[in-house]
């Protein structure tokens, strides 16, 4: 989409400090984190939602999660921990819309979600 922030960012027309790449995703460092290591994983296409990723193809979804994994162990967290996060919608307070899947560590969170 020409004018979603995220997919400028994944075409590179907006910096951003990535973390990984493969053939589906990107993923960069979010620009306000809110842990120590807090990266966004996106799929390059574009996609809003998890609601509107129902119909995708299984190597994107599963590319996803092997992504946000990968970030993890590339960030230092497979022992200590990390949370993947992801806001859909105006109640889940999801801000861009385009996919992205949070990936948080490098401190104990905290115990509420909601
Ligand atoms: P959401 O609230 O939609 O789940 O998350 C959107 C995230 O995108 C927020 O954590 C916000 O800090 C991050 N973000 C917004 N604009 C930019 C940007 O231009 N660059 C980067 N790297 N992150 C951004
Ligand atoms: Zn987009």
């Amino acid at each position: 989409m020409n004018d979603c922030l995220f997919c400028k960012i994944a075409r590179g027309e907006i910096p951003s400090k990535a973390v990984y790449e493969d053939e589906l995703t990107f993923a960069f460092r979010d620009i306000a984190p809110q842990t120590p290591t807090h990266v966004l994983v996106i799929p390059k296409r574009h996609i809003a939602n998890w609601y509107e990723a129902r119909g995708e193809e299984d190597a994107l979804l599963a590319g996803m999660m092997r992504a946000a994994a990968k970030v993890a162990e590339l960030e230092g967290l497979t022992e200590s921990g990390f949370r993947v996060v992801s806001n859909t919608g105006a109640d889940a307070r999801q801000t861009v819309q385009h996919l992205h899947m949070h990936v948080m560590g490098g401190c104990e969170m905290t115990e509420k979600m909601g």
